[in-house]
């Protein structure tokens, strides 16, 4: 069996992360693919998460309509920092050792991995798929071979359909009162809404 995993904060989830899931899953053959939120990111230690409640909850609603798609609170339910060697090595110990893990990763991430904790692990504990991102063209796994031995020949890059949307873009939009219809699942936007996530403007009125 093949799985894929995609980490990230998803705060909030938004069509980018279903369309590369959903274009890795379809590429690979992949029988599912979990969508694992992070507790904490040691990558994102200057701007505190939104609750990870909300964020699951914002998963578990955009995720819904596809039943290959699935949330997993592995990283939400390990305490400290979610480290993705971490998350790989629990993982590994549920699934057994006949199931492969293909571990999605943008563009923008992928450049990052040395600094990862335990990079050489990782590349030994699934199999990377670099997808390509917006902004983030043009790189070269070879550079990673100085840092990471051997990484490039572990790394699979594959071409999906490019979406220009961050997380970060969206939460700034909600906060200058612009649209984030059709950038978000239709669930996610009413979520984000009645639950008056990211709007910087309320809690500066209030
Ligand atoms: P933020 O702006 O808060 O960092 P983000 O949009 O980058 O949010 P993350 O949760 O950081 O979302 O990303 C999780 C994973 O999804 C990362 O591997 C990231 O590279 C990838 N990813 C997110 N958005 C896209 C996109 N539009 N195209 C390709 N990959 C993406
Ligand atoms: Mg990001």
């Amino acid at each position: 069996m093949k799985i894929g995993v995609l980490g990230g904060t998803f705060d909030p989830i938004h069509v980018g992360h279903l369309v590369i899931a959903e274009e890795v899953r379809v590429r690979l053959g992949l029988s599912r693919v979990l969508f694992v939120p992070a507790r904490i990111s040691p990558l994102k230690l200057a701007r505190p998460l939104t609750a990870a409640e909300d964020r699951l909850r914002m998963l578990e609603l955009a995720v819904a309509s596809n039943p290959y798609f699935q949330v997993s609170r592995l990283d939400v339910d390990r305490p400290g920092p979610s480290y993705s060697v971490d998350t790989l090595r629990e993982l590994r110990s549920q699934i057994g050792t006949e199931t492969q893990v293909f571990f999605i990763v943008g563009a923008d991430a992928l450049v990052d991995l040395p600094n990862w904790r335990q990079p050489r692990s990782i590349i030994e504990l699934c199999q990377v798929v670099g997808v390509s991102r917006p902004g983030f063209e043009g790189f070269d796994p070879a550079t990673l071979d100085p840092l990471i031995p051997g990484a490039s020949r572990k790394i699979l890059l594959l071409d999906v359909p490019e979406i220009g949307i961050s997380a970060s873009a969206i939460r700034a939009r909600i906060s200058l009162g612009l649209s984030i219809r059709y950038l978000v699942p239709e669930a996610v936007e009413r979520y984000i809404y009645e639950h008056a996530l990211y709007d910087t403007r309320t809690a500066a009125e209030g």
